[in-house]
């Protein structure tokens, strides 16, 4: 038998930590050596695959990815298990959390259990998932939520704004409780739900519907508030979160605010919040809403601020948030006609493929940050923190999801190179430097120069066991544990 069913030669292995020349030799799905020289390539059963030039990196471990997500009323989003890990694999990512939802007035297991069928059939990324919670009722929290996370999913995602998801403080508290005694992370969107439909009544009122007002509905303090409340109401319940999608410095500031008395909270931001903007938003006609999302991206100043807080660190993880919506057709953002107001306007912009090139791009090319730190970000800390354990990290005795990755190339975006099924990218034209040649998942390669080969239904679930990063810190106004009894 061959020491190594493959070989990967020559190329510059990037970690945490490093970057070193390496020889990395794979069997059985899993690094099984790194070393400077691996000899073995001449034996039978095992191949070589030249990397001379060109940068190997973990798989990317995207954290926040809306896939095949199932729709109050029926159906599902027109990105599928299988067209998303197209769009992943080309874009140098091996692994996503995606969500199972909750429709309010329903449990929580039904759901799940399609997810997994859906997602055991068509998916060709590794994956997990983030629990929904949308109606925290005695049912759902104490006799179905043990059992999902008995099945290996320990995060939940809680909507502090959004008709119909959005929980009020008490039910938010309910979460955090389950998930102190269940041992889960919490993911929550920060923005204040009063806030933004009283100006956005009054944006109507005015006649100000186009796309852009979506910004002018949620400005940075929504976010910034929201924010200080998911942390302030954590922090009472000494549970873990992950803030999500952070768009500006003023969340950002609460968040190191929190880390730096010790509260266990991690934040996340997106390529979007780096190289979009609300004037984006204002584009002719009906333009506009091909780059409406929540939080709204900002402005050139609220990414710099943003770039400070991931080089501080309070920001450690980037995420796509990809959440495609058609631009043209029945059911994306022209729903409600091509004239629809702002606030019938679907909320998400597309990124799996995107989300490496730009960061790299706009973060590594530029040095804002290294190599290593963009490794932390996209595949290291999402793996830490959502207790993935053998994904983001290039080791012996981690699955082999590696990228060949070239740190000099030029290319231009469009939306064919993005691979999902969106009938656009909002990076239409944007040029980036670095850009991934060929994409391993657990040894395999499954893309090569943009062609992407893999079996649908080849991605395998993640189940997630207890881990320490997010155990709680033992910390509790009065010592009193109000959690283990409500
Ligand atoms: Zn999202």
């Amino acid at each position: 038998m061959p020491d190594y069913d493959l070989i990967i030669r020559g190329g510059t292995v990037v970690t945490e930590s490093d970057q070193f020349r390496a020889d990395v030799g794979v069997r059985g799905g899993r690094i099984a050596a790194l070393a400077e020289r691996l000899d073995g390539g001449a034996a039978p059963g095992t191949s070589v695959l030249d990397a001379t030039g060109l940068l190997v990196l973990p798989g990317g471990v995207d954290s926040h990815c809306h896939i095949e997500q199932l729709q109050q009323g029926g159906g599902a989003d027109e990105e599928t298990f299988t067209t998303g890990s197209t769009a992943a694999l080309a874009g140098g990512t091996t692994s996503v959390v995606s969500f199972s939802t909750q429709f309010k007035g329903g449990g929580v297991l039904g759901p799940l259990a399609e997810y997994h069928r859906r997602a055991a059939a068509g998916a060709m990324v590794d994956y997990a998932f983030h629990q929904i919670i949308t109606d925290p009722t005695e049912a759902v929290i104490h006799d179905e939520l043990p059992q999902v996370v008995a099945g290996g999913v320990r995060s939940l995602k809680v909507f502090l704004t959004y008709d119909p998801l959005r929980l009020d403080d008490r039910q938010y508290l309910a979460v955090l409780s389950a998930a102190r005694r269940l041992g889960c992370l919490v993911t929550v969107h920060c923005e204040n739900y009063d806030a933004i439909a009283w100006r956005s009544a009054a944006l109507l009122a005015a006649g100000r519907t186009a796309p852009k007002y979506h910004a002018w509905s949620r400005p940075p303090i929504v976010e910034r508030e929201a924010t200080h409340r998911a942390i302030a109401l954590a922090e009472l319940v000494d549970t873990p979160i992950e803030v999500f999608h952070v768009s500006c410095p003023e969340a950002a500031e609460e968040i190191a605010r929190a880390q730096a008395r010790g509260v266990r909270v991690w934040g996340e931001t997106c390529p979007q919040y780096f190289v979009l903007g609300a004037a984006d938003m204002d584009r002719p006609g009906f333009e506009g809403a091909k780059f409406m999302c929540s939080p709204a991206p900002r402005d050139a100043a609220a990414a710099a601020g943003l770039w400070q807080a991931v080089r501080a660190r309070t920001l450690e993880v980037v995420s796509s948030d990809h959440s495609g919506w058609n631009y043209a057709g029945p059911r994306g953002k022209q729903a409600a006609g091509p004239d629809a107001p702002f606030t019938n306007i679907p909320n998400g912009v597309p990124g799996l493929a995107a989300r490496l090139p730009l960061l790299w791009s706009e973060g590594v090319a530029t040095g804002r940050i290294t190599a290593s730190d963009f490794v932390r970000l996209t595949a290291g800390q999402p793996a830490r923190l959502f207790g993935l354990h053998a994904k983001g990290r290039i080791a012996p005795g981690a699955d082999a999801d590696l990228v060949l990755w070239d740190p000099e190339r030029r290319t231009r975006l469009t939306n064919a190179l993005m691979q999902h099924v969106i009938d656009y990218t909002p990076y239409e034209g944007m040029e980036v430097t670095g850009w991934p040649v060929a994409t391993l998942r657990r040894g395999a390669v499954v893309m090569r120069d943009g062609v992407v080969q893999a079996e649908p239904g080849s991605g395998r679930y993640l189940a997630v066991p207890p881990y320490d990063m997010i155990r709680p810190r033992g910390v509790l106004p009065d010592g009193f544990d109000a959690a283990a009894f409500c």
